[in-house]
């Protein structure tokens, strides 16, 4: 009775919540920034700039675990493939690159467009 594509969902949200630990692991060993050593300040910029970028990332996993847990719920809804704002079915093609897509490729558009003005 499980739709297949509750599977793939699932385990793209095991892997991402998985990437999301790594990630946490990683801030653990960030050098400190009070070194008087040039060197080591160049390094603890970098760990800065990589810890920045790690935020960006961890932000972004948090977004794809949310999408994909709410993708989940539609499926055990029976409303998995349909687009959240027009109802209509999602092409096959947009659901197979994204799977956690909310909107048919229309929508998107137009949210995208809305969130520029
Ligand atoms: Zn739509």
């Amino acid at each position: 009775m499980t739709h297949p594509i509750a599977r793939k969902l699932r385990s793209d949200l095991a892997m991402t919540l998985t990437q999301l630990r790594l990630l946490d692991v990683q801030h653990g060993d960030f050098p400190s920034l009070s070194s008087e050593n040039p060197t080591d300040l160049f390094d603890s910029a970098q760990a800065v700039e990589q810890r920045e970028l790690g935020h960006l990332a961890a932000r972004r996993l948090v977004d794809r675990a949310r999408r994909l847990r709410a993708a989940l719920a539609r499926v055990e809804r029976g409303e998995y493939g349909l687009c959240e704002e027009c109802g209509g079915e999602i092409a096959h093609l947009r659901l197979a690159a994204l799977p956690d897509a909310e909107t048919c490729l229309g929508c998107q558009q137009t949210r995208e467009g809305s969130r520029i003005v």
